[in-house]
């Protein structure tokens, strides 16, 4: 199957696939999943991968996926694009700056 980076990924969060995943591990996971370690209880407010997409994590899979409230998944973003830009992990070539769970 010939993949386009980066335009995949973006078409893959409206998929109707994605939705219902979402939906379900959500309401299997209504907290977010990182503060909920620390001792907090927050809404959780998107369903992430652990392991991005596009760094060769599964899609669908409740193992890599977690629930994350808007905080935590800044947080998270923000590390991820530290590691990038320090080379650890390459980035996608053309990967878009939009946010695709919104
Ligand atoms: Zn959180």
């Amino acid at each position: 199957m010939a993949e386009v980076r980066g335009k995949v990924r973006d078409h893959f969060y409206g998929t109707t696939a994605w939705r219902k995943f979402r939906a379900w591990y959500i309401k299997q996971h209504p907290l977010c999943e990182v503060c909920k370690r620390n001792g907090k209880l927050v809404s959780a407010y998107l369903v992430d991968h652990i392991v991005e997409i596009k760094d060769g994590g599964d899609k669908l899979s409740a193992d890599n996926a977690q629930s994350l409230c808007c905080r935590c998944h800044a947080q998270k973003t923000a590390i991820a694009r530290k590691k990038r830009l320090s080379g650890v992990v390459q980035p996608a070539p053309d990967a878009p700056p939009s946010s695709p769970w919104v």
